[in-house]
């Protein structure tokens, strides 16, 4: 497996990173055994490098993981404002993982250059807390273009993780041009860029999953893909891409599981979603938005449009429990 080093930190980060927030209550609601199982398997195929975050409530199975002898490295993030947040954010982390320093923590999803002006609190206590030894590397997460070139201006940020894939979907602002305009930019001044929703959150997976995985994996200015797993199979299938580049066709060795729209808490009921789906599966329901599961086929193209990045398609893993009860 690839690796890249951040910086003089030591850190080395594997080219494929296991995105676990797919292993969440909110998503998988895979046992925490089978879930510390995919854990372990990814692991032993070569994958060190593990993002989770406070909302994400995976934090338990890493550290179950870092129990059991698995070396593996842990980006961490939090939705951190102010600075007693900040300081409070990284000691949850710290305490949890058992840790005097923090591999990489992030702040979290930062939306605009408006809210990243509001989280400077934020950011600067986590620059002092990286001179203190209390973290490794140090970065941010977004979706936004703009954020993005600030991010990379800024001399003390390792690590920009921005939501990256073929088509730009996600983005809350700017095209995808601009975006690896910044990326070249970020590089050039020795910047670490994580591509995030490679797959758009499951919106690519359908139709276009060979292409969305060539497209980051095989890109010259990202340096690690964080994707979402919930089966071996697609674990084996994005080792196929991070390790040999383009192949014809995603190697699954069993059939893909029919996909399942989720709709997460974080939904405020704006609508936008509603007139994209072409089989009008979604509806609105005491405020926040609701599928009628019969209807959705999975097409993927809800999911680019909502602003709350509640949208998500993943394997039913309803369908592999039913057939193994029969
Ligand atoms: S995935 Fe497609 S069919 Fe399903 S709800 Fe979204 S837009 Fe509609
Ligand atoms: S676009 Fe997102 S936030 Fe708006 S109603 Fe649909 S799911 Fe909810």
């Amino acid at each position: 497996m690839r690796q890249v080093t951040v910086g003089s930190s030591g850190l080395t980060l594997s080219r494929l990173c296991f995105g676990t927030f797919t292993l969440s209550p909110h998503l998988a609601h895979l046992p925490f055994e089978e879930a510390l199982d995919l854990i372990r398997f990814a692991f032993l195929k070569g994958v060190t490098t593990f993002e989770t975050g406070k909302d994400y409530q995976t934090r338990h199975l890493l550290r179950t993981a870092l129990a059991r002898g698995y070396e593996i490295t842990i980006i961490d993030q939090a939705s951190s404002y102010t600075y007693e947040e900040a300081e409070v954010h990284l000691a949850e982390s710290l305490a949890i993982f058992e840790k005097d320093e923090a591999d990489v923590f992030l702040l979290s999803d930062v939306r605009s250059p408006e809210d990243w002006l509001l989280r400077e609190p934020a950011w600067r206590y986590l620059e002092e807390a990286k001179a203190m030894g209390l973290v490794k590397a140090i970065g941010i997460s977004t979706a936004s273009v703009e954020v993005s070139r600030q991010a990379i201006a800024r001399p003390n940020l390792d690590i920009l993780l921005t939501v990256f894939n073929v088509y730009g979907l996600g983005l809350t602002d700017g095209t995808l041009s601009e975006l690896e305009e910044v990326l070249r930019q970020g590089k050039e001044w020795g910047k670490i860029i994580g591509a995030t929703k490679p797959l758009a959150g499951g919106m690519l997976i359908r139709d276009h999953l060979s292409s969305a995985l060539s497209f980051v994996f095989c890109h010259p200015l990202v340096d690690l893909v964080s994707v979402g797993m919930v089966r071996r199979e697609e674990v084996e299938n994005c080792l196929s891409y991070a390790e040999r580049g383009p192949v014809d066709r995603p190697v699954i060795s069993a059939p893909p599981l029919p996909l399942r729209l989720y709709i997460l808490d974080r939904c405020d009921g704006c609508e936008a979603c509603i007139p994209v789906c072409p089989t009008n599966a979604l509806f609105l329901r005491e405020g926040t938005a609701a599928v009628l599961e019969e209807l959705c086929d999975a097409c993927g193209k809800c999911g680019p449009v909502c602003p709350e990045d509640a949208l998500f398609l993943v394997p039913d893993l309803r369908v592999r429990s039913s057939a193994s009860e029969q």
